[in-house]
């Protein structure tokens, strides 16, 4: 048997017609930016996220880039966000001027330690950027309190949480801003690039229209140095067409981590941990073993595929070169960056399937 790490077939079927149907019509209507599907995307996923206003943006990275400059994130800025983390959430800071200050994960959830924050925050500090890594809610709670003591805001990174839950609340409504990233393989899917930011903030929103869209208003009127940043009418008409099925494809999402973790409990890896109050999206199910590359290559001869997310911290790429940090400086993130490994979990994956991954992992590991 062998078993891919993602297969986005089921998920197409899942909702076929649909998509199908929202891909011919917007090809007929000939029309393709700043549209009537994307006005119909964004209201369907801020009542979705529980937020007052959505706007579909090209990608994650801007949905982060924009939002920060929406709250108002400039040169000479700083900005907290986790020392594990995908790129994107440290380029976004970057890209404002503004200097990205990493602060440790707690090593058992992997999200930002909130009993971390307030010895990194500066004057010069605007804004708590936290991830729900791998599709586990960050400790809004903590997070927001922190933010609030400080006059700073928050922006979370929710790329990997679609429909995740924090006490009982959908994250996109728990922070000042939240960005999203429709990515191909993320739980929501287009089929191609797109973003968004869900914010109740309606000066927030209005900022991340105007940016989006060259900075402008008024057509060939602008306001400020913006982006072309719009998420098109055939990727919104698509994440409308998917947005139904969503709810049942993440309960398909929680049923296999359940058996993961029924399964796995007892061998000798380290297994993801559920704090209270929180409900994953279980975006990636990611275990941690010593011995890494060695499991990832046993589990690759028995026929399943795994990921590492992610091989390289952010402190430690080439490209953050200029903030000179060294090996050792941030030794949970660094630990979890050499051990961690990504098992195959997507909707559709079969009853059988699952029992070959838990048999796989248990004789290799
Ligand atoms: C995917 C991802 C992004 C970036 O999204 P893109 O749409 O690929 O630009 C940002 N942050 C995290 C945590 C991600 O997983």
């Amino acid at each position: 048997m062998t078993l891919p790490f993602l297969d986005l077939q089921p998920t197409y079927a899942a909702s076929r017609p649909a998509i199908d149907a929202a891909l011919a019509r917007v090809a007929a209507s000939g029309w393709f930016i700043l549209g009537r599907e994307l006005e119909a995307f964004e209201r369907q996923w801020a009542d979705y996220c529980g937020s007052a206003h959505a706007l579909g943006l090209g990608n994650g990275l801007d949905a982060l880039h924009l939002g920060l400059r929406a709250l108002g994130v400039g040169e000479g800025d700083e900005v907290i966000v986790p020392s594990n983390t995908y790129i994107a959430t440290w380029l976004a800071v970057s890209q404002c001027g503004a200097r990205p200050v990493p602060v440790e994960p707690d090593v058992r959830t992997y999200n930002l330690d909130p009993a971390r924050i307030e010895a990194a925050i500066t004057p010069r500090t605007r804004v708590i950027l936290p991830v729900h890594l791998y599709g586990q809610p960050a400790d809004m709670d903590a997070i927001n309190a922190i933010a609030r003591w400080h006059g700073l805001k928050v922006l979370d990174d929710c790329a990997q949480a679609h429909a995740a839950r924090w006490r009982g609340r959908r994250v996109g409504a728990l922070a000042d801003a939240s960005a999203w990233s429709f990515y191909p393989g993320k739980n929501l899917g287009a089929m191609g690039d797109g973003g968004g930011l869900t914010t109740d903030d309606a000066g927030v929103a209005d900022a991340v229209r105007v940016l989006r869209n060259y900075g402008s208003r008024v057509k060939y009127h602008n306001e400020v140095k913006g982006l072309n940043s719009r998420l098109d009418e055939m990727q919104a008409a698509v994440l409308a067409a998917k947005l139904p099925a969503l709810d049942a494809l993440t309960d398909q999402r929680r049923q296999i981590a359940a058996c993961l973790l029924d399964g796995l409990a007892g061998a000798p890896v380290g297994l993801p941990f559920v704090p209270d109050g929180a409900e994953p999206a279980w975006h990636l199910f990611v275990i941690r073993h010593e011995a890494r590359d060695r499991l990832q290559a046993a589990l690759a001869e028995r026929g399943v595929g795994t990921l590492i997310h992610y091989p390289v911290p952010p402190h430690l790429q080439p490209a953050y070169a200029e903030l000179g940090y060294a090996a050792g400086d941030f030794p949970v993130a660094e630990a979890i960056h050499r051990e961690v490994l990504s098992l195959p979990l997507w909707p559709g994956m079969s009853e059988a399937q699952v029992a070959h991954l838990i048999d796989a992992v248990r004789s290799v590991a």
